[in-house]
């Protein structure tokens, strides 16, 4: 659903889209939460989505900040309930377009059982999950997502935990969009946040995002060219993962242990919670 427009530059975009006085950003030197954004800018625009009908909600954390920079309505809610704030919103207003920005913390931890629920019913709904391994604003503690074996203000003695997968957790549930990449390849992601909008129902859009100051320094990623190379190094394309998974070798096979996946992980068309709502809407009032 392209303008066919000139892609605007990012000074063009941040003067057409971002509030102003808001600036400089609360975002530490390094930090991908910034990448985010841009990406994010790019994707509404290609797209040329009118702001005064499109809704930024967002819960507690670093990444949730985002809403409040776009010029445009937003909701900064409480640690874990963006998508119980969104929910509310579409149900009571299905015509505008509502984009959640929240954290691994926010959005998988503290908000894990709003999650579920949200891919469950099937809202029309795009979430862009900033994924960077910890809890950032409130202290670095370790978070669902929190590689095996990492560092954090929790796990001095490293993390015992098995990282939860939101990607596979959200492709299970049958979320009909959903996509992971990390922040050092730009085009990728904002084709997949321009998609997961406009993809009728839940679109989760998972971003690897570099955290110097509270994951990186405990876990040797404190420069950022240390975490793209990590990004490089530890990735593997979901069809590529798939395939070894199938045919690759026993020495393939382990070679994956404690990488993620990126790419497309699931598109499809699947009834949505406003499809439903009028049609029973329409039964009730016969
Ligand atoms: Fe970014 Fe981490 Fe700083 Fe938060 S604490 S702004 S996530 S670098």
């Amino acid at each position: 659903m392209a303008t066919g427009l000139k892609p605007r530059t990012a000074a063009e975009l941040r003067t057409a889209y971002l509030r102003q006085e808001m600036f400089p950003t609360i975002f530490c030197d390094g930090c991908g939460i910034g990448n985010v954004l841009n990406y994010t800018l790019w994707a509404l625009d290609s797209l040329g989505l009118d702001l005064d009908r499109t809704v930024f909600v967002s819960g507690i954390g670093c990444s949730s900040r985002l809403s409040g920079y776009i010029n445009a309505d937003g909701m900064h809610t409480t640690h874990g309930r963006a998508l119980a704030f969104a929910s509310g919103i579409k149900a009571a207003n299905p015509e505008l377009t509502v984009i959640i920005f929240t954290g691994d913390g926010d959005g998988a931890g503290i908000g894990g059982n709003h999650l579920l629920h949200a891919i469950r019913r099937n809202m029309d709904l795009t979430v862009i999950l900033v994924n960077n391994f910890t809890y950032g604003m409130t202290g670095g503690q370790a978070a669902p997502t929190t590689p095996d074996g990492s560092f954090s203000t929790t796990t001095p003695y490293g993390n015992i935990e098995h990282p939860l997968d939101i990607c596979e957790l959200a492709r299970a549930l049958g979320a009909p969009y959903v996509a992971r990449w990390p922040v050092n390849v730009p085009a990728q992601p904002i084709s997949s946040i321009a998609q997961g909008i406009s993809k009728r129902g839940f679109a989760l859009i998972e971003m690897l995002v570099p955290c110097p100051t509270a994951y990186g320094r405990r876990n040797g990623l404190k420069e950022l060219e240390r975490s793209w190379q990590w990004y490089r190094e530890q990735t593997v394309l979901v069809d590529e993962w798939e395939w070894i998974e199938q045919f690759g070798s026993p020495e393939e096979r382990a070679a994956l242990g404690g990488k993620l996946k990126i790419g497309v992980f699931q598109d499809l068309e699947r009834e949505t919670f406003e499809d439903r709502w009028a049609r029973l809407v329409a039964r009730v009032r016969l």
